[in-house]
């Protein structure tokens, strides 16, 4: 496994104003976005191309256009939703499944309860959006479903990152996925409730409110 945490003041900045429990709703929203599309660029470094021709208004060249089958955009209901605008704007001829998944405040422990996926994933280079990796036990059941359709490419975008959810979600992958995390911000640690400290709070309630 793989972990980048992306270094740039201009991420820091967005992020500072994220963690900041006075920013509203419209205003997470927008950071999130503009932060995914940042971490995006980062997170699709190894996207598979193949060579094109291309003829300018000079002459003809070769060039590259995504390849075939094209990457698939994976969501983690509710919040990953809130990152999905950031990423389709760097990424827009990428497929999107959903995947939803509920953690349980008792046990911390998560449960799938929707999925729109192709039921093939084999060769298909997977972008999983879940803004917070806390205890690492949502992403893990996400890759492990996506493994059982055959996917072996997964990338993990993320806003923040505890390091015992990175812990665990090492321990938990299998040598035959390619898994790689692009993360915003590693944090300190988890507190005893699961949320990351310092953190940013409950993602899916600062995007969309309470319900
Ligand atoms: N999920 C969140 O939304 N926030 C956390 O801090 C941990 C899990």
């Amino acid at each position: 496994m793989r972990v980048h945490v992306a270094d740039h003041p201009l991420i820091s900045h967005k992020l500072t104003t994220l963690r900041d429990v006075n920013t509203d709703s419209p205003t997470f929203r927008r950071l999130v976005e503009e932060l995914v599309t940042l971490l995006a660029y980062e997170a699709t470094r190894d996207v598979a191309t193949e060579t094109v021709e291309v003829t300018t208004p000079v002459t003809t060249t070769e060039g590259v256009r995504l390849a075939s089958p094209k990457p698939i955009v994976v969501p983690i209901l509710r919040a990953g939703l809130g990152m999905l605008d950031g990423m389709s704007r760097l990424l827009p001829t990428a497929e999107v499944g959903f995947l939803g998944m509920l953690r349980d405040e008792e046990t911390l422990q998560p449960r799938t309860y929707a999925n729109r996926l192709p039921d093939d994933l084999s060769g298909r280079q997977c972008y999983v959006l879940d803004p917070m990796l806390a205890t690492g036990g949502t992403l893990a059941m996400a890759v492990d479903f996506l493994h059982d359709k055959g996917a072996r490419s997964i990338t993990a975008i993320c806003l923040l990152a505890a390091p015992e959810g990175l812990a665990a979600l090492e321990e938990h992958v299998t040598d035959d996925v390619d898994l790689n995390v692009v993360v915003a911000g590693l944090d300190e640690r988890l507190d005893s409730r699961g949320y990351i400290v310092p953190g940013l709070g409950d993602a899916g309630d600062r995007l969309y409110g309470v319900v």
